[in-house]
């Protein structure tokens, strides 16, 4: 059986973005590959092989059941995964034994990886996050002096991989000022842990944005998410880079296509409305496309009487309320529309595309957000 709609992801695209990403940030900067919320919606299992392929050897995750999917589809046994949120008190065990690196913001963490750590007589990877800012996760700068007597304490359990922190919006301009004091805050944290003893392996700092407005922030390793799949932060990041860099051409390209089919066509007489409610009135006779994707499939409701699609070529508008399980497209005109018909919700169909861009700013949502909304349960499908 099929699911009523499907996503493709453009393999060309991915090996496009990643070296895009990887030839502007240069040798010296490992690129940590982000695949938390299913690879942004992309599907761990399609996009981690390919990124590896073109030479990823790090991918950041947010748990630990993020890091055990990535895990299982590795090819390399030399990359590294990367936990930079939460682990179960019974899953820092397998983490610690399969050399799982992860954050550790708080004494809590610390404290239960040098316990498991000791009893496995392995060396727990920890990467040090300090708050510099944000006031989200992070060691405040009252607790490092015990963080360092800590790390030296148990420096037999513990391989100190790295030292970082994440900023408070590097993708608008707006945060200018909070990112220059995270930035400042962070290097003379570091140069602080290094006079006391403690050095660790890398520094690293940097989402898309960060890496991409504020070259200082990329240090050792940068950790990038949205880019990889052919977006930027924000038009803000966007405009402000091909500013710096005037005459360089945009090389991201959307990975992601999502297609559905139309179920079944029919006409509504001038007066009717259409769907729930009275949301659409017929100012003259429609014909209209049924197509069976709704809000429960991430087609958010916000859309009803706003969204695009594509259909037999041709950018039609969504009419009425969303409904759970299909939306109704206005295609009165064109005669061809029957059953059958690919319907192009974001993608290209011939001249036309609809870019993820417009849909999350219709439905007022970020890229990040119509992204990962995307049920995983909807088959993605590689192309080429
Ligand atoms: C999600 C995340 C990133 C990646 O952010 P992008 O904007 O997608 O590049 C980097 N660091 C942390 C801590 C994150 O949670």
């Amino acid at each position: 059986m099929k699911q009523t709609s499907i996503i493709e992801i453009s393999k060309s695209a991915i090996i496009n973005n990643i070296g895009f990403i990887k030839e502007t940030l240069g040798e010296n900067v490992r690129v940590s590959s982000v695949v938390k919320a299913n690879a942004y919606g992309h599907g761990v299992e399609n996009f981690v092989p390919i990124a590896e392929s073109c030479g990823i050897d790090h991918f950041s995750v947010f748990s630990a059941m993020e890091a055990f999917r990535v895990k299982q589809v590795l090819k390399q046994p030399t990359t590294d995964v990367m936990i930079m949120g939460h682990i179960g008190a019974d899953e820092i065990e397998w983490v610690i034994q399969n050399g799982v690196e992860f954050f550790v913001f708080n004494f809590c963490r610390l404290q239960l990886a040098v316990k498991v750590a000791e009893e496995l007589g392995i060396k727990a990877k920890i990467h040090i996050e300090i708050e510099t800012g944000l006031n989200r996760t992070g060691f405040e700068r009252e607790e490092l002096k015990q963080v360092i007597s800590l790390l030296k304490t148990y420096s037999a359990n513990l391989t100190i991989k790295g030292l970082c922190t994440h900023y408070a919006g590097a993708e608008s301009i707006a945060n200018h000022v909070r990112v220059q004091r995270q930035i400042s805050k962070f290097n003379k944290t570091y140069k602080w842990f290094v006079k006391n003893g403690i050095t660790p392996e890398i520094r690293h700092t940097a989402c898309s944005a960060a890496a991409f407005t504020y070259e200082n922030t990329r240090m050792d390793m940068v950790r990038i998410g949205i880019m990889q799949y052919g977006f930027w932060s924000t038009d803000e990041t966007r405009i402000h880079y091909f500013h710096k860099h005037k005459g360089q051409l945009d090389r991201l390209e959307r990975v992601m296509s999502w297609k559905s089919t139309v179920m079944s066509v029919k006409t509504v007489k001038t007066g009717e409305f259409i769907s729930y409610g009275t949301t659409f009135l017929a100012q003259e006779d429609k014909k209209i496309a049924i197509v069976p994707v709704g809000y429960s499939h991430g087609f958010s409701r916000t859309l009803s009487n706003q969204g695009r699609v594509l259909v037999r070529g041709r950018r039609c508008a969504v009419i009425g309320l969303i409904n759970m399980n299909m939306l109704i497209v206005d295609v009165t005109g064109i005669d061809s529309v029957k059953y059958g018909d690919e319907v192009v919700m974001i993608g290209r169909q011939g001249k036309l595309s609809i870019s993820v861009h417009s849909f999350s700013q219709l439905s007022d949502q970020l890229n990040y957000e119509l992204l990962t909304r995307l049920p995983s349960d909807t088959k993605r499908k590689i192309v080429k």
